[in-house]
């Protein structure tokens, strides 16, 4: 790559950041940049370093936002491959010849939205990047100011220090005007945040809304009340809507992070004023009944949550770091509720096979595999659901019981009181039950519970965790339970992940990248004629361009070939193939890919999510095997 004085020094800079934080050793940093300069296709070092695994988009940011003060911004974008080469050469001409802002060039050319574009210059100038909304402004800055003072100068104050210091957002921190009215209300004692335009005029236009009609529901408390308690809110209240599972409040030098997990990955809300860090985590732990005083020690504990009339479990954790205390809250029982097997994701040929040759078999062991967070416990439920009627007694042993099913006999382990999994196994076939689950195979005990019940003519169902369908398998193997035991019970393993859904609001036609094809093992030709969509982001998916998730599935139904393999203790990789000829398995991998051509995922999503296959069938035949 023929690099510019410019490229070279950003790249050591980016090594130089990465070393210091801890990130990158020397000897990766090495490896990185031979490899950079092997590469026939030009690739940004930080792209390199992503694709190695070395680093993340967010250590690359972070890093540059902390060391990267001397390199320009166009340089820091192209390291995050936010912009390409293109743009950022685009953007330099335009910045010439009309005389504006580079920034502002990039948001003319449509090369980087708004936000992303704060966010990194917010970063580089060292402050916080906030979107402020109404319900999350202290009320006590509001007090005596007008809203059309607000509104004309474009800024909004957002919070008050202890010391007194006012956190105040604008857009632009070299618009003099918006400064000097800054100055005007608080001659020295504030400091500047960056936010969106949209945002900071909603969030007038809310206050303008309050003074006039009074407080309606969704701001409770008067202004001049203690407001932490209603930003803690907002935070909570906010992250249920957006359906998260949990909510990081991070502390780094010098801002608050927010955070929410959100389809199982970790979405950027906006930062918070570091100061006030001490009065968020106090009221978070005053809710879990926590020790407030203690600042030194890990701590847990528990709120119970009432949102829009809907209860919450949430489960707290609060890490004692070097920049303060890092707050982790999981919020529990969602009420997602149960779902119909149509709506699990899987297409029309794999759900008749599992239907018909899985749950209307009256014996047998039926396995369903996965990391946690896979939704293993969805399908298990599913099934459950389906298989329950009248004539039919199931009965659960599970740590806990996640939904309840009228109809099912559940019962929920109890260590604590002696209720615990192998005295629970001990009874269950005593019930008289025709199908058994248990919650989880974890060990041989309840493996060996699993096969007995399906000699004794019960059929059972549990969930496992391993990679996929053969290492399920391989899994029990190596648990030492017998093979003509586990070829003799075991009837399907069915394996899945969950991959986002592309965003409906935000969706458009894109071209697939042929390296991102090539390490799916698919050729530019075989794909040609279809037409791929992938999200922009919008505030819909927290620009993400995702929204929601489908499952992706590996069903093996185990025939005579893979007993026989199972019998011998033949290796994975012989298991592997005797199923994809014999059984006709689809691997996740390929189920994916058919539903990145069906347009509801990305082939981003899949390579992320699916284990990899080392051999794909063409594409054609995958997708006429999974219509
Ligand atoms: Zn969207």
């Amino acid at each position: 790559m023929p690099d510019t004085p410019a490229a070279i020094e950003s790249r050591s800079l980016l090594g130089e950041a990465l070393l210091k934080e801890g990130i990158l050793t020397e000897e990766q940093l090495q490896r990185a940049l031979r490899i950079q300069d092997k590469l026939e296709q030009p690739r940004q070092f930080g792209a390199v370093l992503i694709e190695l695994g070395y680093a993340t988009k967010q250590d690359i940011a972070d890093a540059l936002g902390k060391h990267g003060a001397g390199i320009r911004l166009g340089q820091i974008l192209l390291e995050q491959g936010v912009i390409t080469q293109d743009a950022l050469e685009q953007a330099l001409i335009i910045q010439r010849e009309r005389g504006i802002r580079f920034g502002e060039a990039l948001l003319e050319l449509g090369a980087i939205s708004e936000r992303v574009l704060l966010q990194n210059l917010a970063r580089q100038a060292g402050v916080p990047y906030i979107e402020p909304v109404f319900t999350m402004i202290e009320g006590s800055v509001l007090t005596g100011v007008s809203p059309n003072y607000l509104a004309s100068n474009k800024f909004i104050p957002f919070s008050r220090s202890e010391e007194g210091t006012v956190t105040v957002v604008v857009n632009d921190l070299h618009d003099e005007g918006c400064l000097q009215a800054v100055r005007d209300l608080y001659q020295d004692g504030f400091q500047l945040a960056l936010g969106p335009l949209d945002a900071i005029s909603q969030a007038i236009e809310d206050f303008r809304h309050f003074r006039q009609e009074g407080p309606g529901e969704r701001r409770r408390i008067e202004e001049g009340e203690d407001s932490v308690v209603q930003l803690v809110d907002h935070i909570i209240g906010n992250a249920i809507e957006q359906r998260a599972s949990d909510i990081h409040i991070e502390p780094m030098s010098n801002v608050v992070r927010l955070r929410y997990r959100i389809d199982g990955v970790l979405v950027y809300r906006t930062d918070l004023p570091k100061d006030l860090l001490p009065r968020l985590t106090s009221r978070i732990k005053i809710l879990a009944e926590c020790n407030i005083t203690e600042h030194q020690r890990h701590q847990g504990g528990r709120i119970f949550y009432t949102h829009q009339g809907r209860e919450y479990d949430l489960r707290l954790s609060v890490y004692v770091t070097v920049h303060g205390e890092c707050v982790v809250l999981r919020i529990l029982n969602k009420q997602t509720g149960l779902v119909d097997l149509e709506e699990l994701g899987m297409n029309k040929t794999m759900l008749d096979r599992f239907r018909l040759e899985v749950l209307d078999m009256p014996t047998g062991v039926v396995l369903i595999t996965g990391p946690t967070g896979s939704g293993k416990t969805t399908t298990l439920y599913s099934s459950l659901n389906y298989c329950n009627s009248i004539d039919t007694k199931i009965i659960t042993a599970e740590d806990p019981v996640e939904y309840m099913i009228d109809g099912l006999i559940q019962c929920s382990i109890y260590e604590k009181i002696g209720r615990s999994f192998q005295a629970t196994l001990r009874e269950i076939v005593r019930q008289d039950p025709d199908i058994i689950v248990l919650g989880e195979i974890r060990d041989r005990t309840s493996a060996e519970t699993a096969i007995q019940a399906a000699l004794t003519g019960h059929k059972v169902y549990s969930t496992f965790h391993t990679e996929d369908t053969i290492g399920g398998l391989l899994r029990l193997i190596d648990m030492d339970i017998e093979t003509f035991l586990i070829s003799s019970t075991v009837i399907s393993v069915l394996a899945q992940r969950l991959l986002r859904r592309i965003c409906e609001f935000c969706q458009a036609p894109y071209t697939p990248d042929p390296v991102e094809l090539d390490r799916l093992g698919l050729r530019v030709e075989e794909v040609r004629d279809f037409e791929f969509r992938k999200g922009r982001g919008c505030k819909h998916c927290n620009y993400t361009g995702y929204h929601g998730r489908a499952g992706v599935y590996e069903l093996l139904v185990l025939n005579e070939d893979v007993k026989e393999a199972i019998l011998q203790k033949r290796p994975a990789h012989v298991i592997r193939q005797i199923s994809t000829e014999t059984t006709g398995l689809i691997s996740m991998r390929e189920d994916g890919i058919a539903k990145v051509v069906r347009g509801f995922t990305t082939f981003e999503e899949v390579l992320r999510q699916t284990p990899r296959t080392f051999e794909m069938r063409p594409l054609r035949q995958v997708l006429a095997a999974t219509q």
